[in-house]
């Protein structure tokens, strides 16, 4: 194969990596320096580029051109690069950057939902207006750190004063489970496959109840927060899987039409799913997800699909393999 797949080392690169080396690509990956022997270790990478800090990737740009590599974006990708850098880089990406102001904005990301019809959690635009148990999430604050929940006005002036000049947003607190829904959107065959699900461990969240209400209360200023720390792999009851069809459907979709040509590739629906069987979309993230990470030899769909193993890393070199074989690269990378 003439082009090569590269990627930061991080987030799902060990995925990505290895699905692209399943699809018979060359393979590269940038690495902090003192990160790289984990990516020698797992042997998917035929080249590393040492760098001393992630956000060291555009200084590489020329050389990664004329080694013919395609980029995957993945979140940490995005998070170290930066947006702006993301929107400039010059070497081949897979995916649509215009979906990415859409995403990183957060009412805008809001617009695409709401237009695609789905159910989001109501947003209280002051402390003054908390009806009901809200969720309070900073902006730019990866893996749901300091993330707090408030029951009325008078507990979230309580809790605030630990975050003085961060910018924050009040959310309604949806009482169900998380579910993150992973979709794949082929351009080539204009389909949306469902790829697989996950739930998140986060600390202290998911431990809290390892401790009885009695002593979490002994234990003063007990917050839960959501850092989060690894991925849970779930299937979900089948009579959900038609209306998760659907969700996915119409948010590529409107995509197409706010941001031409539209979302491509892995996306991942961020939602809790209530006891009156609803979804309620919290966010959405437009490219692969940690959390399809369990599924290195494919997901219990993805075998009923392909009946052979097929992460989302090795779906998305399956795509590129398939444009570059039918001449159509132009419609997959930018
Ligand atoms: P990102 O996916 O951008 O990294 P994040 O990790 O910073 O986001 P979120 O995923 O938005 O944060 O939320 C962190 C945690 O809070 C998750 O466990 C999620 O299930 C939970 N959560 C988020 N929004 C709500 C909500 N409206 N109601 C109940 N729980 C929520």
């Amino acid at each position: 194969m003439e082009h090569s797949i590269c990627t930061l080392g991080s987030h799902s690169a060990l995925q990505i990596l290895r699905g692209a080396k399943d699809e018979g690509f060359k393979t590269i990956v940038l690495c902090k320096q003192g990160t790289e022997e984990v990516y020698q270790q797992f042997g998917v990478a035929d080249e590393i580029i040492r760098m001393p800090c992630f956000k060291d990737l555009p200084k590489h740009a020329d050389e990664l051109i004329k080694k013919k590599a395609i980029i995957i974006p993945h979140a940490s990708l995005i998070e170290y690069t930066g947006n702006d850098e993301v929107m400039k880089l010059k070497v081949p990406y897979f995916g649509n950057k215009k979906v990415l102001e859409w995403e990183s904005d957060r009412s805008l990301q809001r617009e695409w939902l709401e237009k695609s019809g789905l159910k989001l959690p109501e947003i209280f635009a002051s402390p003054k207006d908390i009806k009901k148990s809200v969720i309070v999430k900073f902006h730019g604050a990866k893996g749901g750190k300091g993330y707090f929940v408030a029951r009325n006005e008078a507990d979230f002036k309580a809790k605030i004063v630990n975050h003085p000049n961060e910018k924050y947003v009040i959310q309604e607190y949806i009482i169900g489970v998380p579910m993150y829904i992973h979709y794949f959107y082929s351009p080539l065959l204009d389909e949306v496959e469902i790829m697989s699900f996950d739930k998140r461990y986060e600390s202290n969240v998911d431990s809290l109840g390892r401790i009885s209400a009695r002593d979490q209360i002994a234990l003063e200023k007990v917050d839960p927060s959501y850092v989060i720390v690894g991925n849970i792999p779930l299937v979900i009851r089948e009579s959900f899987l038609p209306q998760v069809l659907e969700m996915g459907k119409r948010v590529v979709a409107v995509s197409k039409k706010i941001a031409p040509p539209g979302i491509w590739g892995p996306f991942c629906l961020e939602t809790i799913l209530t006891p009156e069987m609803q979804f309620c979309v919290f966010e959405i993230s437009a490219r692969i997800v940690a959390g399809t990470n369990p599924y290195v030899n494919g997901s219990p769909y993805t075998w009923l699909r392909y009946n052979e193993p097929m992460s989302t890393g090795r779906r998305i070199a399956r795509e590129i393999k398939n444009a570059i074989a039918q001449k159509k690269l132009p419609m997959v990378i930018q």
